[in-house]
């Protein structure tokens, strides 16, 4: 076993990077390129089944490298379609994964972190506190495993999930570079082709890395308002304290300038009942999105155990989306999709076994998660 441990999972390597790594040993850029096509393309997990590559480079590459996907520890398919993994990464820890069909649409929800470490206060994802980065090839083996739940790839096989949004577990800008090499096969040609209007990725509003996002990429921006003022998102949001509303604002003109985006940032707003979904939020809100091209996606708060919160009743979400949406700003509910199986915005938490062993985990966390915090300055 100990000579696997020091293999390239080429599974992580962005384009550029399989590249330079093919060129490391005096390979040619285009047998790179025929590599990822069988990773990406058509689900290759040996290079024995790589039949247009030499036997001896194939040779080479068992030596030296692998395509290693995460393991699967559960799987869970509802009624509905929704589809929700638990898969294994390193260090014994869990990440969940959801692909939500719709239409001809298949959008899957890939998480960038196990934990998270911003600690909003209505997500149960937060309470778990941080506990690390996911690498790239944790995070693209989230997609192949989706992919490969169809049965083996086929000249499709990459079309089976249309829609990518980085809104699993975490904070996909506290994990940069892994999220951005992740995202670039996402969208590369010679791996699985999805437009940059098919990669969204979400924050909760991390300004300095929303600029450095726009240096390197064009994905479509989400943004985690949920309040439509200072006060209030300092408490929910408690990044806010750090970078207020303000500051995200213009980081969010300053993305889209540089990707001459038209269709503008979406931003997310997770209803609360009678904490931000009275019409006077709705009023403030319209006032602050008014100024930047955008939509608005509320999200009606999913409910779990000791949160804290209450989802508002239906009558009151209509009239806020009403509301904005008379404004002339695109306003949409987000509904709820695979409940019966948690797999719903905040319900994501890599469990693995059984809700109490949940809680006394939340428990153990709770410390971590404020430490974390007291690290940002928050
Ligand atoms: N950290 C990123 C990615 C998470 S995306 C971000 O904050 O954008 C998941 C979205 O669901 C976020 O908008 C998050 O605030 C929201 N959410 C979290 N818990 C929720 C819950 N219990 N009910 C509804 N929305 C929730």
């Amino acid at each position: 076993m100990n000579d696997q441990v020091n293999k390239v999972n080429l599974l992580g390597l962005s384009l550029p990077k399989l590249i330079a790594f093919f060129e490391s040993f005096g390979e040619k850029k285009f047998r790179a390129v025929q590599v990822a096509k069988w990773i990406h393309q058509r689900g290759a997990s040996s290079f024995e089944e790589m039949t247009d590559i030499s036997k001896k480079l194939r040779q080479k590459l068992e030596e030296i490298a692998e395509v290693r996907d995460p393991e699967i520890l559960f799987q869970h398919f509802s009624k509905d379609g929704t589809r929700k993994w638990v898969v294994k990464v390193a260090g014994n820890n869990s990440v969940e994964t959801v692909l939500i069909p719709d239409g001809d649409r298949a959008t899957l929800c890939v998480s960038s972190q196990v934990g998270c470490s911003l600690d909003c206060s209505f997500c149960s994802t937060g309470k778990q506190g941080f506990n690390r980065n996911l690498s790239p090839e944790e995070i693209i083996g989230q997609l192949r495993v989706a992919i490969g739940s169809f049965g083996p790839f086929d000249s499709n096989g990459p079309r089976r999930v249309t829609n990518v949004v980085m809104m699993g577990m975490g904070e996909p800008l506290m994990n940069f570079e892994p999220v951005v090499d992740a995202m670039s096969l996402m969208m590369d040609d010679n791996a699985y082709g999805l437009s940059k209007r098919r990669v969204t990725l979400s924050t909760a509003g991390v300004v300095p890395m929303i600029d450095k996002l726009g240096d390197v990429t064009d994905v479509t921006l989400a943004v985690s308002l949920h309040a439509p003022n200072d006060a209030l998102r300092d408490k929910i949001v408690p990044i806010n304290r750090k970078y207020p509303i303000e500051d995200l604002m213009s980081a969010c003109q300053r993305y889209l300038d540089k990707c001459d985006d038209k269709r503008g940032i979406t931003f997310e707003y997770t209803l609360l009942k009678d904490v931000n979904d009275q019409p006077e939020h709705a009023h403030e809100l319209i006032k602050l999105l008014k100024r930047i091209d955008c939509k608005l996606n509320l999200i009606p708060f999913n409910p779990y155990p000791n949160s804290g919160y209450e989802r508002p009743g239906d009558e009151t979400i209509r009239a806020f989306q009403n509301l904005v949406h008379r404004s002339g700003i695109v306003t949409t509910v987000r509904t709820t999709r695979g409940e019966d199986i948690d797999a719903a915005c905040g319900q994501l938490v890599g469990q693995v076994t059984d809700r109490t062993r949940r809680s006394e985990r939340y428990i153990k966390l709770l410390d971590q998660s404020l430490t974390v915090r007291d690290n940002l300055g928050l």
